[in-house]
């Protein structure tokens, strides 16, 4: 059985492309493609990585450029976290985000309640107009919790292999 699976950001980016007499390019749909069925929140590199793969010579450039296309007519967001590379996101409806500080695993995460909370701050003095918001929960995965208890001392299944490291090798002598 085959679905009538023309996937609905497809769809939009067709329509948005038409809107503003931009070519739809094969090229294109393959990078749009590519990140679609990702809630990885890849980086513009880890793109280009898999787009090679169906398209062996596109450029690092043009993905670049076509990921920034696809940004500004509102198909794809950017998830930003200090100190991180930018990572693409095919979800564009409002949600929120929690960032591993161990392995910047970056997860989405949806609550109304949330967003019911939130207040934005008076920014009268700023003249700043807020579009949108987003929030980064950071902490530790799953994996990483567990990754984080094995390597703690006190959990460590002993292992007759074990090597003892309580004797501190003396080499350098005080003076
Ligand atoms: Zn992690
Ligand atoms: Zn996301």
């Amino acid at each position: 059985m085959d679905s009538p699976k023309k996937p609905d950001p497809i769809r939009r980016f067709e329509t948005a492309c038409r809107q503003r007499g931009i070519p739809v390019t094969v090229q294109r749909r393959r990078i749009l493609e590519a990140i679609l069925d990702r809630t990885d929140h890849p980086t513009s590199d880890q793109v280009y990585a898999s787009v090679k793969k169906v398209l062996p010579d596109v450029s690092r450039t043009t993905v670049y450029r076509v990921l920034e296309m696809l940004t500004d007519l509102g198909l794809l967001t950017k998830a930003c976290t200090p100190g991180a590379a930018t990572r693409v996101d095919p979800r564009t409806a409002r949600h929120h985000h929690l960032v591993c500080l161990r392995c910047d695993r970056l997860i989405d995460v949806e609550d109304a309640a949330v967003d019911h909370r939130i207040r934005p701050p008076d920014l009268r003095q700023q003249a700043f107009v807020i579009e949108d918001y987003s929030i980064y929960f950071t902490g530790l995965c799953a994996a990483c919790q567990e990754a984080e208890k094995a390597s703690r001392p006190s959990k460590r299944p002993k292992r007759p292999s074990a090597r003892k490291a309580q004797s501190p090798t003396r080499r350098a002598p005080r003076s």
